[in-house]
């Protein structure tokens, strides 16, 4: 059976990928921070609850001793952090949020590792979002533009990041992916797309067979430009 790790996996998306996963056949694990919403949560589906927080080593560390063998890792955790404008926007603004949605895949990942290279056919989904392409946020009178400066720039390093883990692990599947937008407690459900319609290209990417692409970034509809 097919192991997979969600991380962030006690709501929203994650919460819904698992869903899905389950429903696929896999056997789930919810990464979660919080120890009551993550047993909570993986008790409603029918998954596994591992204690993890993507901002701590140890945490980290621990799942990853834990879940003991692994063959699909959905970096899924991540946070909005604070609107602030370019001209607002401090060192301090950068890290807390890129502690979560950068630094915690790179943990994660890098923790996750030996049992993902023990794996037949190991597959990595790192969440990203449309606000991270460098391409939207570059186009003439972009809303993106000005907009979530700190968000869209964690979401484009953890582009970067897909692509040179994908050229480092050439028998590793791993691609980013954009959900659309979605309405979760991430946006105060302001998002105009279901949690099912969002979820269903990380699921597709998590089932992906060992032919199929790596080092990408996709939508439902198909390619992001970067
Ligand atoms: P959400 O409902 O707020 O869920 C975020 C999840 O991440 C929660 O389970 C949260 O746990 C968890 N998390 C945050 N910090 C964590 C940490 N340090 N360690 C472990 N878990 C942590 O938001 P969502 O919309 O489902 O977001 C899921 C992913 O999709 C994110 O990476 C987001 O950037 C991406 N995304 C979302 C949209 C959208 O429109 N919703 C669009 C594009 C991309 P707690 O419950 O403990 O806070």
């Amino acid at each position: 059976m097919t192991v997979t790790l969600i991380t962030g996996g006690n709501k929203g998306l994650g919460f819904e990928t698992a869903r899905q996963l389950i429903s696929a056949g896999h056997q789930v694990w919810i990464g979660a921070r919080d120890p009551d919403r993550g047993q909570r949560a993986a008790d409603q589906l029918g998954a596994r609850f591992v204690p993890l927080d993507v901002t701590d080593d140890a945490s980290v560390a621990a799942a990853a001793h834990r879940v003991g063998e692994l063959d699909v890792l959905v970096n899924n955790a991540g946070i909005a952090g604070e609107r602030t404008d370019p001209a607002g926007t401090t060192a301090g603004h950068m890290r807390r949020v890129y502690e979560t949605n950068v630094f915690g895949p790179v943990r994660v990942l890098h923790a996750f590792l030996p049992l993902l290279q023990k794996s037949g056919q190991p597959v990595v989904v790192n969440v990203s979002s449309g606000l991270g392409s460098i391409a939207a946020a570059a186009a003439p009178g972009s809303p993106v533009a000005a907009f979530a400066m700190v968000y869209s720039s964690s979401k484009a390093a953890l582009d970067m990041l897909t692509v040179k883990y994908a050229a480092a692990f050439p028998d590793m599947r791993v691609n980013a992916v954009d959900p659309g937008f979605t309405a979760t407690d991430l946006n105060q459900h302001r998002g105009t797309q279901t949690v099912a319609e969002g979820a269903r290209v990380i699921v597709q990417y998590a089932m992906i067979g060992a032919d199929g692409p790596s080092g990408g970034f996709f939508s439902s509809s198909g390619p992001v430009s970067w």
